[in-house]
């Protein structure tokens, strides 16, 4: 059972509450970050006792867990996360589109690219300046100069930016450039980088892990809520299977899955699942059926000279036409179920 405590309480009223709560011989261990607070009680508890505890002026709620993770869970809140990423709210019911190329490579290719997705009613850039590449001898990213030029295009267009960190001192130089911080498939359980996320206060594209379980990856974000950074939005990209046709398979009963084990929004990365742009059209409007709050697409200006996933990223003309695609099909499906 978790007794969630109020965030106004102090140290000092929550010691003598978990005193007091010891004394009818229960096994209970503090769960304290700066954000959030909670009880975690072993045992079976029964009702009268839940009435008791939920009578304490301190306590905001009183929960069973069913599963590993408690803060991810529906048992815990049972009602979508919505998050406003600069007044643009994502989990309302809306769909997000954030495009752009694996990695920033220059200021005018980002320019260029902002630009277009901007026009074709994307809602957030991608790029990448810390790369985690399987080769060390591949394009690493730029770096702090990526992040000031993702900036800039910020500025010039308006829309919100995203960037991977794989490192916490990584996290420290790009909180002062981005909208949102991506936490890639290789650091999903990167946990002091997880423990680093949750003490921030920005919003947090968590993407699963490509041979993470379900569980696993609700326990990766867990660690997040529990710093207390409840802002995590949940990114199937696709996971590795006996199938190598595919550079992954895009586990598209994950978004069902997930939403009924989780509030906190799901979102699909259909280009690092496919890895060849002939396939993205098809698996991102899926996973728009599927229910995904938003999908995260690979443009590129020029994809056969692009430094990284060139081969999955789209051309301009087909993102166009894909972007209006999307949002078509998902008013479709938002007016007819
Ligand atoms: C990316 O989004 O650029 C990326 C590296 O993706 P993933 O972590 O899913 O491989
Ligand atoms: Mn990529």
């Amino acid at each position: 059972m978790i007794i969630i405590i109020k965030n106004s309480s102090s140290t000092k009223q929550i010691n003598a509450f978990k005193k007091s709560i010891k004394k009818s011989r229960l096994d209970v261990t503090l769960h304290k970050s700066d954000r959030r607070t909670f009880l975690s009680v072993h045992g079976a508890i029964s009702q009268e006792l839940k009435d008791q505890l939920l009578s304490f002026p301190l306590v905001e709620n009183v929960v069973q867990e069913t599963k590993p993770y408690i803060l991810a869970s529906l048992d815990y809140m049972n009602k979508p996360t919505v998050i406003d990423l600069n007044k643009r709210l994502i989990g309302d019911g809306s769909l997000l589109l954030i495009a752009g190329p694996c990695a920033v490579e220059s200021r005018k290719q980002i320019m260029e690219i902002a630009q277009f997705v901007m026009e074709c009613g994307a809602h957030v850039l991608r790029g990448g300046a810390y790369k985690p590449r399987t080769s060390p001898y591949s394009f690493q990213g730029l770096g702090e100069k990526g992040l000031q030029y993702l900036a800039e295009a910020k500025e010039k267009t308006g829309l919100a930016v995203v960037s991977e960190v794989l490192t916490p001192e990584e996290l420290n130089m790009a909180v002062h450039y981005v909208d949102m911080l991506q936490v890639g498939a290789r650091s999903m359980h990167n946990y002091p980088l997880l423990k680093a996320i949750g003490a921030i206060n920005k919003p947090v594209l968590l993407k699963r892990g490509m041979m993470a379980t379900i569980e696993e990856f609700l326990l990766a974000a867990e660690y997040i809520l529990r710093g207390g950074n409840s802002q995590i939005i949940l990114c199937e990209r696709g996971i590795r299977t006996f199938e190598t046709l595919m550079r992954n398979t895009l586990d598209i009963g994950a978004i069902p899955l997930l939403k009924s084990l989780t509030h906190l929004p799901v979102i699909a990365d259909p280009s690092h699942a496919s890895g060849k742009r002939q396939f993205v059209p098809a698996l991102a409007k899926a996973a728009v059926a599927a229910g995904a709050d938003g999908i995260m697409i690979e443009v590129h200006n020029k994809p056969a000279q692009a430094r990284s996933d060139g081969p999955q990223s789209l051309l301009f003309p087909a993102f166009k036409k894909l972007a209006a695609e999307l949002f078509q099909l998902h008013s479709f499906i938002r007016n007819h179920s």
